[in-house]
C-alpha cells in the first residue's frame, strides 16, 4: 500500500464521524502538504473497491466514507446532517416474514435530531 493510501485509510479508521472526501483532503493536506485531491478521491476508490471501508450513498449530499464495512443502517440528524451508525440487523427478516417476501434489498432513510442539536 502507498504512503497516501495508508494515509487516506488511517484518517477515515481515527475518525468516529463518516467524513466527506473535502474533510478527509483537508486533514490529508496537514500530514502531507503536497497530496492533491485527485489522489485523496482515487485512493478512496480503490479502499471501497478492495473493502478496506464503505461508502455511504445520500442523494443531494456528497457521499461520505465508513470504516464500518460490515452491514448496518445510518440514522441521519435533520439539523447538522451527523451520521450514526445503528445495527438492526432483523428489520429485514421482520419484513419478509411480514410480507411473505424475500427481500434481496432493503435500504432505510432514518432521521433523528442528535443530542447536541436537541441542546440548541
Ligand atoms: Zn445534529
Ligand atoms: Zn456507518
Amino acid at each position: 500500500m502507498t504512503k497516501q493510501r495508508q494515509l487516506v485509510l488511517a484518517i477515515v479508521n481515527e475518525s468516529e464521524d463518516h467524513l466527506t472526501a473535502e474533510e478527509i483532503f483537508i486533514e490529508a493536506k496537514n500530514r502531507i502538504s503536497s497530496i492533491a485531491f485527485a489522489t485523496i478521491y482515487n485512493n478512496l476508490n480503490v479502499l471501497v473497491n478492495e473493502k478496506y471501508i464503505s461508502r455511504v450513498k445520500s442523494p443531494g449530499n456528497p457521499d461520505r466514507f465508513d470504516k464500518l464495512t460490515i452491514p448496518h443502517e445510518h440514522v441521519v440528524c435533520d439539523y447538522c446532517g451527523h451520521i450514526m451508525d445503528v445495527h438492526v440487523p432483523e428489520i429485514k427478516k421482520m419484513l419478509e416474514q411480514r410480507l411473505k417476501l424475500s427481500l434481496t434489498s432493503l435500504s432505510l432513510d432514518m432521521h433523528y435530531v442528535c443530542d447536541s442539536c436537541k441542546q440548541n
